[in-house]
């Protein structure tokens, strides 16, 4: 595994990063990964996933200094997901939900909005993105969420589903459209929604392949008024911010992707040292060591990728959208492909619940589904080919 730890010092950590993820790979490791079998079981939310976490104070990573934080580079928090995910997808997935909601508060929000806000993110509060609508998934801007401004209020009407932390957040980075917008792309606003506001309820959790103990929530908003304080982006602003927090978190979730794809291997190669057929290992056999030489080669390079993307961010790099989209693609892809290999190189066992491995596979899929389609990437990363 030499070849992926040289990989990992091209992501350039200080010092002080380092000693951060040694403590997340320490919490992963004694905490979150053996806790996360019986999570996936029992598909309840992991509360004491998230107060560990809270207690190594990981949240205050997100946030500025001004605000209760400590941040730290695109490239440590990258590495830190990609950590937490690989022990428990689930677990890894409600924390940087977190931070794919709160960035671009972090990064477009009034000075009133960031003081009064982020210091509970950064002491630990949980976030929700809340985009997709039953008829609006790839085409966000088909959504229907109503803003209507009333006074010092806006009032919110409509429904969310899907939305990851949806009925455990405690602050919504939530988009909808601005009453009497014609233009439906301008008409995209975007706001920050509290915790038990009146009008806003929970319809349901989902019951999901995979990711079982991350909820997924259907949400309605019947009159619900929230201060105008806490616009975020009004009309003719909100689909900018959209597809910039977009470019924040699909990178985000591609380390995510890759910790699933990483213990998958993990898990591959040390089966077939072990396991012995027609009397020798079964890695000794060329089509066994063919198939792990397409993984690795897959996987370094990839993950020699993920480092390239955080270099353009802590570069301050303002168009990294298509070497995102390529990441998110490439990432997601290598996930499904490693794990259903896994399950494969672990013959019978690999279809039942003894072994990590099925786990990981129903965890990959959905990394192929949200923060855009693979399609919508490909369609993407195409498109900018295309000569104007
Ligand atoms: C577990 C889970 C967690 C999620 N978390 C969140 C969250 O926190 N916040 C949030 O806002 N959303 C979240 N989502 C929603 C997710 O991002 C959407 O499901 C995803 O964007 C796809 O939308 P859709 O499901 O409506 O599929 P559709 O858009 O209806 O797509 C159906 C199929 O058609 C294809 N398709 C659609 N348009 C095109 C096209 N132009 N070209 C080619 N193919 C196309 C798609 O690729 C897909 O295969 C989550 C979803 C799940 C399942």
């Amino acid at each position: 595994m030499k070849v992926f730890e040289r990989i990992d010092q091209s992501a350039g950590l200080s010092d002080e990063e380092h000693l951060l993820l040694e403590s997340v790979k320490r919490l992963s490791r004694e905490k979150l990964a053996p806790r996360a079998a019986e999570l996936d079981r029992t598909a309840a939310f992991p509360h004491d996933n998230i107060k560990d976490i809270n207690q190594l104070g990981l949240n205050a990573m997100f946030v500025p200094e001004a605000y209760g934080g400590s941040p730290v580079s695109y490239a440590a928090y990258l590495a830190c997901v990609r950590e937490i995910s690989a022990a428990c997808a689930s677990t890894g997935i409600i924390w940087a939900t977190t931070f794919h909601a709160m960035k671009p508060l972090v990064d477009f929000g009034a000075e009133e909005q960031k003081k009064r806000l982020l210091p509970r993110i950064a002491s630990g509060g949980l976030g929700a993105l809340a985009i997709t609508e039953p008829t609006a998934g790839s085409d966000a801007t088909g959504m229907k969420t109503r803003f209507t401004p009333d006074g010092d209020h806006i009032v919110i009407d409509g429904g969310k589903t899907f939305i990851t932390n949806g009925d455990v957040a405690d602050l919504y980075l939530l988009f909808g459209k601005w009453s009497g917008e014609a233009d439906d792309r301008r008409a995209i606003s975007c706001l920050l929604l509290e915790k038990n506001t009146p009008g806003l309820s929970v319809l349901r959790t989902e019951d999901k392949m995979g990711h079982r103990a991350s909820s997924t929530a259907a949400l309605a908003f019947e009159r619900c008024r929230v201060p105008r304080a806490n616009l975020l982006a009004g009309p003719g602003e909100g689909l900018k911010l959209l597809l910039a927090s977009l470019n924040r978190s699909r990178p985000s979730v591609a380390a995510h992707a890759l910790g699933i794809a990483r213990a998958a291997f993990q898990d591959a190669v040390a089966y077939v040292n072990e396991r012995r057929q027609s009397g020798r290992a079964i890695i000794e056999f060329q089509g066994i060591q063919f198939l792990l030489a397409d993984l690795a080669a897959e996987l370094a390079q990839c993950e020699a990728w993920l480092w390239h993307v955080a270099r353009l961010v802590d570069g301050g790099a303002a168009d990294f959208g298509i070497e995102a989209s390529i990441l998110k693609l490439r990432a997601s892809d290598l996930a499904m492909r490693i794990a259903t290999e896994a399950v494969q190189l672990h013959g019978g066992y690999g279809y039942c619940k003894d072994y990590r491995v099925e786990r990981l596979m129903r965890d990959a899929k959905i990394t192929q589904i949200w923060e855009g389609t693979n399609q919508i990437h490909r369609q993407l990363i195409g498109r900018h080919f295309t000569e104007k």
